[in-house]
């Protein structure tokens, strides 16, 4: 496919300047009722960054440039700990999924990615879908997860097994075995990852409880299962082994910590630490936490290995998830060493990544929007 620069006569690009952050954009486009950011966070490791593309209704904009920040810098750590040679970044469209998403809007925005040349390369997210993806790809090849012959597909199963590893390696750190074999999770959150995840540990023989808000959802997988269901006010302060959140960001800060009772937290949710410091709540209450940075980079790994110039391989991107284990493993073991938080010692390795420019990738890549 051939692509051009913007045809949109009112696309409007303006930079953000914010300490730490390469390069951050507001994106404009009145015309298509596009409200946008693109905040590129860095790209010490690979001159690409990617990250998915969240659509929601944020109530003013600056929440918008909150949340994209903070889930961009996450990426950067999530891509330097998975070792996939590529930067960090994020955008959001500020706007309804429901209701707002149209072609022109996806058009404006895909408009807005073509003009960054690469350094951004987007995907599907929180209110955005493959086929979103597809429309996006008609205006600019620097977008994963499309629906054609050489896709990755789907990155939710990917990202719910490196979740079940993370939980199996969160396990032998806390319990001293790695067995999912008669231990209590809690799930919160069945939706693309959640439902996953609850089939991989029921076949493992974990015990599960379940939680959505979505009632019909949990009773058939409840039934399926043989699962206890608990209400979604009540799920996080359950009483279980672990508890993997699967669902929203920010549910483990100062108020929710000291109501806990499961031993470790486990679970694919971006963001579950309303900040940094509440890991440290956690590790003073003998709760064992899986960064989620570092336990749910499946679907990171999968998105990303659709970019590799021999062309996508599920075997590469199952290896490379299956490694979720020993860095969990890793970061336990320096946490325990440091007498840190697991985030501290997490945060720490990334760190370190980016600043000696640990697995910069080297190895060109091939975009597959641009030959299919
Ligand atoms: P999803 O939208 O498919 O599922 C989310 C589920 O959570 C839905 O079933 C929803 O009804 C439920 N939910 C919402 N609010 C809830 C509440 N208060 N209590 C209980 N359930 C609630 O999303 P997903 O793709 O499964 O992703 C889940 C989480 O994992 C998100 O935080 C996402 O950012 C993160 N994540 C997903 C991927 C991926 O590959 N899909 C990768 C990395 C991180």
């Amino acid at each position: 496919m051939n692509y051009s620069l913007s045809t949109q006569k009112d696309l409007h690009l303006e930079t953000i300047d914010i300490d730490g952050f390469e390069r951050v954009i507001k994106v404009s486009c009145p015309k298509a009722g596009l409200t946008s950011i693109i905040a590129i966070h860095s790209r010490a490791l690979g001159n690409v960054a990617l990250g998915g593309t969240r659509i929601q209704p944020y109530p003013s904009f600056e929440q918008a440039l909150e949340d994209v920040l903070r889930l961009s810098r996450a990426m950067t750590y999530k891509a330097a700990i998975a070792g996939v040679g590529f930067g960090g970044a994020k955008s959001v469209i500020i706007a309804d999924p429901k209701t707002q998403k149209n072609e022109e809007l996806l058009f404006a925005f895909a408009e807005a990615v073509q003009q960054l040349e690469g350094a951004y390369v987007c995907a599907e997210d929180v209110g955005s879908t493959l086929e979103d993806m597809a429309t996006i790809a008609k205006k600019t090849p620097f977008v994963v997860g499309t629906p054609h012959a050489e896709s990755s597909g789907n990155p939710s199963p990917f990202t719910a097994w490196g979740t079940f590893r993370g939980i199996q390696a969160t396990l032998k750190a806390r319990f001293g075995c790695d067995s999912v074999e008669g231990k209590t999770i809690a799930i919160q959150g069945l939706g693309s990852v959640g439902s996953v995840l609850a089939d991989y540990l029921f076949w493992a023989g974990a015990k599960l409880i379940l939680s959505d808000i979505d009632q019909k959802k949990v009773e058939i997988l409840a039934k399926k299962y043989r699962a206890r269901v608990v209400d979604t006010k009540e799920i996080w302060k359950t009483e279980c082994d672990l508890l993997a959140p699967c669902a929203l960001g920010g549910i483990l800060h100062s108020q929710t910590i000291p109501q806990l009772r499961c031993k470790a937290i486990a679970g694919a949710a971006n963001n579950q630490l309303l900040s940094d410091k509440d890991s440290i709540l956690l590790r003073n209450r003998s709760i064992l936490y899986a960064p989620d940075f570092v336990i749910n980079a499946g679907g990171l790994i999968n998105v990303a290995a659709e970019l590799e110039i021999n062309g996508y391989d599920p075997l590469l991107s199952r290896q490379k998830t299956h490694e979720i284990y020993d860095t969990l493993l890793t970061i336990y073991e320096i946490a325990e060493k440091k007498q840190q938080s697991t985030q501290e010692a997490a945060l720490a390795l990334a760190s370190y990544r980016l600043r000696y420019g640990v697995g910069k990738r080297t190895a060109p890549l091939r975009f597959p929007c641009l030959t299919v």
